[in-house]
């Protein structure tokens, strides 16, 4: 016996979505397998709770597919899933060595990054507005990758600051760059900055080095040499990416791009609450002066500053809670998988 599987997602829970998804994904099943009738030994339907209109095995007999027996049964609803997906186990008796195609259409394709196209989803947006936060989630949702852009900025800064060099003097900056020996490493899908062989991943968070690194990442040089370091990751696999100038700079083709902003008290409050997390007390009139001094720096600099790209999404967070955002982002990415 040979499984072959699938799964696609409707927008709206009809009867006349259920059953069309229903039969698309069976004929690309079908033809992409060059499959015959007498292959098959039965089709086993799963659907996510919230569709209720019609059942899919219904649909797959109505569509001609009525030549094995039809099994559906639903899945319980699990926080973060993908909302509104069919799923198809179908049985062959095909050898199992044989290699077959599995067929992810619609939304259902980011189930299976490994045989659907490269995903990157670029989330740009001022300090504290909340992009890593919603990154991390959905990075962890969709199974891909987080790539923390800022975080390799801090480390640019914090090799300045070692090596006691100003972070706004461009020359010297620029001088330290070959001698960067910057990594980004993946361990159990948490993203690691390591510094000449030192795991800085916690260092580049300390207040000192946020301003430093707005301060270099002014630098054309720096953009340069951070931008290829980026677009390589983001070739290879996918991933969801955050920064000021990824939708802007960095990957402008991107398919699915954000702009996350919230208001700068909001945004220094988190930042404050998050330093108080990790035991460093700031003075929050201070943070706030800083933020907004880092916004203005970033957003005028001569070189890829901080904008929203005519393309993206602009979702505000100042009022909104984490997964809302999130959702309304799975939203957006759904229907224009
Ligand atoms: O996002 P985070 O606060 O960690 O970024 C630190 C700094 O790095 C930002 O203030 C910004 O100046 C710079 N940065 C950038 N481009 C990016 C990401 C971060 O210029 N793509």
């Amino acid at each position: 016996m040979k499984v072959i599987r699938g799964a696609t997602t409707i927008e709206k829970d009809s009867k006349e979505e259920i059953s069309s998804a229903v039969k698309d994904l069976l004929d690309e099943v079908f033809a992409a397998n060059n499959l015959q009738k007498e292959d098959v030994t039965a089709f086993v339907f799963s659907l996510t709770a919230d569709i209720h209109s019609y059942h899919p095995a219904k649909a797959a007999r109505e569509a001609g597919y009525d030549f094995a027996p039809l099994f559906a049964a639903i899945e319980p609803l699990i926080d973060g899933g993908l909302p509104r997906c069919i799923r198809l186990m179908l049985l062959t008796d095909l050898d199992k060595k044989q290699t077959v195609k599995h067929i992810y259409q619609k939304g259902a394709k980011i189930l299976r990054k490994d045989i659907s196209e490269i995903i990157n989803i670029a989330l740009d947006g001022p300090a504290g507005s909340g992009k890593s936060t919603i990154a991390k989630i959905l990075a962890q949702d969709y199974n891909i990758l987080y790539l923390d852009t800022g975080a390799m900025y801090r480390a640019c800064a914090l090799k300045a600051l070692k090596s006691g060099v100003d972070p706004k003097d461009g020359e010297a900056v620029a001088k330290l760059l070959p001698t960067l020996d910057l990594k980004v490493e993946y361990r159990d899908g948490k993203q690691y900055t390591i510094l000449d062989g030192e795991d800085v991943s916690l260092a580049i968070r300390e207040n000192v080095v946020s301003m430093a690194s707005s301060n270099v990442s002014v630098h054309n040089a720096v953009r340069m040499k951070m931008v290829e370091m980026q677009r390589e990751i983001a070739k290879s696999m996918s991933c969801v990416i955050d920064g000021r100038d990824i939708g802007s700079v960095v990957l402008p083709n991107a398919k699915y791009k954000f702009f996350i902003t919230a208001d700068s008290k909001v945004r220094a409050m988190r930042r404050y609450k998050e330093l108080e997390s990790r035991g460093e007390i700031v003075d929050f009139d201070k943070l706030h002066a800083e933020i907004v001094a880092r916004d203005k720096q970033d957003s005028e600099r001569e070189f890829a500053p901080l904008v929203c790209a005519e393309d993206a999404i602009v979702i505000d967070t100042s009022n909104l809670d984490i997964n809302g955002v999130v959702a309304a982002i799975k939203r957006e990415i759904q229907a224009k998988i």
